[in-house]
């Protein structure tokens, strides 16, 4: 038995290598180039009801909502903007498909991604897959740009989704803020763009956790992390914020906090969380070592 992440390294092995200057496996999305100039990027993932998603506890027009938002937070994590969507809407014959639809419709509109085509078939659980397109100026904004003294933000508090699901879990009341973390999270797209204005040399989104998502930040890179203090969102814990996942705020590197400053006129400003350092074995918060499993990976043979 191997991880989620073994396995795709397998597969990618199967398959063709990427054109010169093209990333297909192994970002938040594919970056390849658009015939006729400039650059795509591709993205898709599914969330199953059962897995992703408690429907008990989650609203089916939440769960379209975050079909699109988690994979137009993929675009973000590029430094991009979204295009248009895809949705395949595989489930029982008596899914609620108008409700499942509105909150498609409120994320597609949200995000200036209009869902363009699709398919629905029939399956014994809801299964919805959504596949976004979008696209940036300038460089390929990727996970492996990092250099060592590189400075580390985030883009917003962490661990919200976390505590939001599990407050619901205990039927307790829950602040508005985690709740919606859990049941709506908001894709990064303007704080991407000022990330890419602001020089930032690499970029994930918050999927898997911070530990988790900032560990395949260094990984690539080839850096190591040196973390200080994280913010933590209301009614989370440390641990939450630290290997929760679904959290879908972003996490860069940028060498100039006076560039980032000035980036990020307008919007929230991302908070530091540490540095890059050159030694790739080092992973500490706080001086002491950065949990290293923790995040969501799903297993596979
Ligand atoms: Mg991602």
């Amino acid at each position: 038995v191997s991880g989620e992440f073994a396995a795709i390294d397998r597969l990618r092995r199967a398959l063709p290598t990427p054109g010169p200057g093209e990333t297909w496996i192994g970002d938040d999305a594919a970056v390849v180039r658009a015939p006729g100039g400039g650059w795509l990027l591709l993205a898709a993932d599914t969330l199953v009801a059962g897995v992703h998603a408690d429907l008990a506890l989650t609203g089916l027009d939440d769960f379209g909502w975050k079909a699109v938002a988690v994979n137009v937070s993929d675009i973000a994590a590029m430094g991009g903007r979204p295009l248009h969507a895809l949705v395949t809407v595989a489930g029982p014959p008596d899914t609620g498909l108008d409700l499942l639809y509105r909150g498609i419709a409120a994320a597609a509109a949200a995000y200036h991604c209009p869902v363009v085509g699709g398919d629905l078939a029939n399956a014994p659980v809801l299964v919805l897959t959504v596949a976004v397109t979008g696209t940036f100026e300038g460089a390929p904004l990727l996970r492996s740009g990092a250099s060592p003294g590189d400075l580390v933000y985030v883009t917003g508090p962490l661990g919200l989704a976390a505590a939001g699901l599990r407050l619901l879990k205990e039927g307790k009341l829950a602040p508005a803020a985690a709740l919606d973390a859990h049941r709506r999270p908001a894709a990064e797209v303007a704080a991407g763009l000022a990330a890419r204005a602001a020089g930032a040399t690499a970029m994930i989104d918050i999927s898997d956790g911070l530990a988790a998502d900032l560990g395949h930040l260094a990984e690539a890179s080839g850096v190591g992390l040196a973390l200080t203090e994280l913010p933590v969102g209301d009614a989370a814990t440390l641990d939450e914020a630290l290997t929760g996942g679904e959290d879908y705020v972003l996490a860069f590197t940028a060498a100039d906090p006076a560039r980032v400053g000035e980036a990020f006129a307008g919007l929230p400003a991302p908070i530091c969380v540490g540095r890059c350092t050159d030694d790739a074995a080092t992973r500490t918060i706080g001086g002491r070592p950065l949990p290293a499993a923790g995040g969501w990976e799903h297993r596979w043979s």
